[in-house]
């Protein structure tokens, strides 16, 4: 195989790679669209309850919805054991929470957010999670 037969494929498989992944970026901000809002603090609690035992996950997890950035975020928490979810202003709805939850219940959060595995396997698999979820109400 020449230099360029293996440039070309290398092309290609990003090319495919690049367009398989921006379009299941694609996704959340739809299942965001069709999502049931949050509509306070008590229904938040209620539906994280609700997803962690539909994830079947013991974890303890927090959630908040804030105002102070967009999108939803999930991370440890630093000053006790346990789990964060952050929905921001334009992510007070159940796709975004089941997608955080399940970060977190599958060991995203653990492992980290700053690795090839991440943007490869991690964060497509909570946005088809998320997809399902909608999918199967
Ligand atoms: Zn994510």
């Amino acid at each position: 195989m020449g230099i360029k037969e293996i440039a070309g494929n290398f092309l290609l498989a990003s090319y495919v790679v690049t367009n398989v992944y921006v379009g299941i970026m694609g996704i959340q901000p739809l299942v965001r669209k069709f999502s049931q809002k949050i509509e306070s603090q008590t229904h938040l609690v209620g539906l994280l309850e609700t997803e962690k035992e539909k994830q079947n996950c013991n974890k303890p997890v927090f959630a908040i919805l804030n105002h102070e950035h967009s999108g939803g975020l999930s991370g440890k928490l630093k000053t006790e054991k346990g789990y964060l979810v952050s929905l921001g202003l334009d992510a007070h709805d159940l796709g975004d929470l089941e997608h955080e939850v399940f970060h977190i219940c599958s060991g995203t959060v653990d492992r980290g957010y700053k690795s090839w595995r991440f943007y490869l396997f991690d964060e497509p698999a909570a946005t088809l999670y998320s997809l399902r979820s909608l999918l199967e109400r």
